[in-house]
């Protein structure tokens, strides 16, 4: 891969292309690219199986998922191309002495740093919003999908933007740094790690630049005892199997409590053990490889060391290759790896739990804070406990998931700001107050 990376030199000229274009047409922000963002929404779905190819080829990602990806991706132009223009309108005020308007004005060229595992989505997530605001952007994909990266730079292209309005910078990591501290470079959003985000915003922060971080995730599932079986199992399913439990916002740690435990340790399993895993490229292939042997060897280290502490394997549990089994675990403790850190793999911890409160203290145990699901027909009796949660979202009865129409994002070692939604157009502009006396 490396023979193809492009060095810091050329990764500058680029920063340097984004930025001249943004200044060309600063004046002209309020004149939003909002056709040019349909028709980026139009190519993604008339070559969403192409495109769905690659991910899957490059990540291993079920082919199913991957087109359910590239049509996320799409809905996320849908939605910013309707509400653009309400989310950054000017707004006026009056004070005891002024009348005043605010207006939200685009910052200037805005660097992403992507993962791999939706390497559609959260590029688009991030690109979609910040453009129609009005900024330019360079943005460096995780190394392990560079198709998938210069297709998104395409797409742009043949959507009609100028050059510098979306750039691909195939930069290795060690080179960030240069990026975030030239001048051009305003800002910068990264998914990923929490020690890429460590490093990337400590970089911002002695530039005093903005960073949105938006990193891992050890997501509890509540089910409580009144919960709905019928309801929710294949929801349970869902939060920790797709994209191969690849996902930070996946469920890796379910907290069941005791009346029902066994019922949904039944269920759960029975419905693991028929997880299809196989070809991502076979339609009905339900789990695929992960993206990588090291990942596999990685989280097949983190079982290994937690079954040593006792941990008992229900189902699962084997490696091949980058092929890890769905697995399903029982006899917790939360000293174990696959309680305490995150497991980004086919990995459910089943843990009994008494108590509600018992579900809030191991739930917040976790360092990490994106998200919550918990699993009850009795709502009411629990909607006033959710400041409890050390989370950016809960979900009742659903597995956590972001939407365009949500703000997304999470607190702790999960990361900071948001995206998506109207609260996350506004992470990236200059909101500029402007006083009439
Ligand atoms: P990663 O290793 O942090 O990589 C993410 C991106 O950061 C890649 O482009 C990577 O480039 C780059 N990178 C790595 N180290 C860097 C550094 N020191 N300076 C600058 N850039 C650096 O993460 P990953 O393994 O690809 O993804 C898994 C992690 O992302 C998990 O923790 C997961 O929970 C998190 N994630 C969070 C969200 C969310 O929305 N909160 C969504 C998806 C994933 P290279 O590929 O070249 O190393």
């Amino acid at each position: 891969m490396s023979a193809t990376y492009i060095n810091l030199d050329q990764a500058l000229e680029k920063v340097e292309i984004a930025h001249e274009l943004f200044l060309k047409n600063k004046g002209d922000f309020q004149n939003r690219p909002i056709d040019k963002i349909k028709k980026v929404g139009e190519i993604l779905l008339a070559r969403k199986k192409e495109f769905a190819h690659v991910i899957s080829l490059e990540m291993g990602k079920p082919v199913f998922e991957s087109i359910a990806e590239i049509e996320k991706s799409a809905l996320n132009c849908d939605f910013y191309t309707e509400h653009v223009e309400e989310f950054l309108k000017d707004r006026t005020y009056s004070t005891d002495r002024y009348n005043a308007i605010v207006r939200y004005e685009p910052m200037g060229v805005i660097l992403g740093v992507m993962p791999w595992n939706f390497p559609f989505w959260q590029a688009f997530r991030f690109a979609i919003p910040t453009i129609l605001a009005g900024n330019t952007i360079v943005l460096k994909h995780a190394s392990n999908v560079p198709k998938s990266a210069q297709l998104i730079e395409d797409i742009f292209t043949e959507a009609g933007f100028e050059k510098g309005t979306y750039l691909n910078l195939h930069l290795e990591s060690k080179n960030i740094q240069k990026i975030i501290e030239h001048p051009a470079i305003k800002a910068v959003s990264l998914t990923g790690s929490e020690k890429a985000g460590a490093s990337v915003a400590s970089v911002a922060g002695k530039e005093i630049k903005k960073s949105v971080l938006e990193l891992g995730g050890s997501n509890a599932f509540i089910v409580m005892d009144d919960a709905d079986l019928d309801l929710i199992i294949d929801k349970a399913i869902n939060a920790r199997y797709r994209n191969a439990g690849q996902s930070c916002i996946a469920a890796k740690r379910f907290l069941v409590q005791e009346g029902i435990y066994d019922e949904f340790l039944k269920k759960f399993t029975e419905k693991v053990k028929a997880l299809k895993m196989g070809d991502p490229f076979d339609e009905t292939t339900e789990i695929g490889p992960m993206a990588r042997v090291d990942l596999a060897e990685e989280l097949e280290k983190q079982v290994n060391d937690s079954v040593k502490m006792g941990a008992k394997i229900i189902t699962g549990g084997n490696r091949n290759e980058a092929y890890y089994d769905p697995t399903v675990l029982t006899d917790i403790s939360i000293e174990m790896p696959v309680f305490k850190e995150e497991t980004f793999g086919p990995v459910a911890v089943v843990k009994k739990i008494k108590s509600f409160e018992e579900a809030v203290e191991l739930s917040n145990l976790s360092t990490f804070g994106l998200g919550v699901s918990i699993c009850t027909e009795s709502v009411e009796k629990y909607s006033d406990k959710i400041h409890l949660f050390e989370e950016g979202a809960v979900f009742f009865n659903e597995l956590v998931r972001s939407d365009p129409k949500l703000p997304f994002g999470g607190v702790k070692k999960s990361g900071f700001g948001r995206e998506l939604s109207e609260e996350g157009i506004r992470e990236f502009v200059n909101i500029k107050t402007i006083v009439i006396s």
